[in-house]
């Protein structure tokens, strides 16, 4: 696996009951995957030299990030080794710019969008997607919606919870996206009542499995909580993001884990917002939630193994991230949270704690949303320290 991050730790832990030999290509040495996994290359995952070196003896390559350059990943397909996912449907997670118009191309509904070459041409393309008319003092209509703004911009690669993402309320706030010299994207900015993720997993000959569709909570563009399967989400719409997730997959050849990332609109629609192939912190309450995680069903797919029974174990299991707060070490806060509810697991990524940065999760469940809903953020806060008793 390509990067040392918590997705690969956690996709390792998945193929120890198998006993796959694992290598992780790894920045550091004290890279979430790179603390536990034994054959860990410490190197750089844009060098194509270190790359081909990794890959030696290595029977097929995946991801636990989407930046390897997809000119390096054709490169190791030439030289024979498997890529799973390959270039082709990866590229689409890389770069959004490529994503959105290909999800255009098979007919699968998005935001409106298109690639803004200045502030003005983002202005402009406000214009465009509100339908703004210019008021006859050669001014736009105001309300703080002027001109037709706020529209959202977004760097076509790189991008990660949140950053590279702008919420632009004027062209003048429409200059820093240039900044980067990266192409960018500019949405219509969806009404939505949540978001949701349609999760799924697909082998190399074509087996795929659905998770149920999950509601995904974010506080300041980080994933907080994810709720499996979403409150009185229509069971007609929850079929159709599944079938949506499972057509991206197969006309995008997509192998292993997709997550699908989905604005339920207000006028009742659901319109895709990202793509990630890989396991997703959407999917992690199937680690204790659902008959096999997204983690196991990676590896089945990445080795075109048959896939496991993606169903829920529980009626309602609630995942809430761990951000890093006051305490260096959250040890000491287990024994209360243990002690409170034991169905609680806790996963902790083994990284330094800094504030807001996503260190862990835990997952809970049960037959009572609220309940579980609360035994899940007091874990979450007790662990970060927003929570004393
Ligand atoms: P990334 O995952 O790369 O950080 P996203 O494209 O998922 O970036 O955007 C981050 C968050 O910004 C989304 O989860 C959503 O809350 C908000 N967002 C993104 N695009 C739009 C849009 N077109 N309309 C409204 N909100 C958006």
């Amino acid at each position: 696996m390509v990067g040392g991050g918590q997705l690969a730790r956690m996709t390792h832990e998945a193929g120890i009951p198998l006993g796959i030999k694992f290598k992780l290509l790894s920045d550091t040495p004290q890279d979430s995957a790179a603390q536990v996994v034994s054959e860990v290359v410490i190197g750089d995952h844009r060098d194509l030299d270190t790359l081909r070196d990794f890959a030696r003896g290595c029977d097929v390559i995946t991801f636990d990030h989407e930046h390897v350059p997809t000119e390096h990943l054709r490169a190791l397909e030439a030289d024979g080794i498997p890529v799973r996912p390959g270039p082709d449907a990866l590229v689409h997670a890389q770069d959004k710019g490529v994503m959105r118009a290909k999800l255009d191309e098979i007919g699968v509904p998005s935001p409106r969008h298109r690639i803004v070459k200045d502030p003005a041409d983002a202005a402009a393309f406000a214009r465009e997607v509100s339908g703004a008319q210019r008021l006859d003092e050669g001014r736009w209509p105001g309300d703080g919606r002027a001109g037709g703004f706020p529209v959202i911009l977004k760097t076509v690669r790189g991008g990660y919870d949140g950053k590279g993402v702008w919420f632009v309320r004027s062209e003048e706030e429409a200059r820093d996206p240039f900044l980067a010299g990266v192409p960018v994207l500019a949405e219509e900015k969806v009404d939505f009542v949540r978001e949701l993720a349609a999760n799924i997993v697909r082998s190399p000959h074509g087996q795929a499995v659905a998770y149920p569709v999950v509601e995904s909570r974010q506080v300041d563009g980080v994933c907080d909580t994810v709720i499996a399967p979403a409150p009185d989400l229509d069971p007609e719409l929850a079929g159709q993001a599944q079938q949506l997730a499972l057509r991206v997959a197969k006309e995008l050849g997509v192998v292993g884990h997709l997550a699908v990332e989905l604005f339920e609109t207000t006028d009742g629609r659901i319109l895709v917002n990202e793509l990630a192939m890989r396991p997703h912190n959407s999917g992690h309450w199937t680690q204790d939630g659902a008959v096999t995680s997204q983690f196991a069903n990676h590896v089945r797919a990445v080795l075109d193994l048959p896939l496991g029974d993606p169903r829920p174990r529980a009626k309602w299991t609630v995942m809430c991230n761990v951000l890093g707060g006051d305490y260096p070490d959250m040890y000491a806060a287990y024994l209360h949270c243990m002690a409170r509810d034991p169905q609680l697991k806790i996963h902790m990524y083994g990284k330094d704690v800094k504030p807001g940065r996503k260190v862990g999760h835990v997952n809970t469940y049960g037959d009572d949303l609220d309940d579980v809903l609360e035994r899940a953020r007091h874990a979450a806060g007790y662990l970060r320290g927003t929570i004393v008793e």
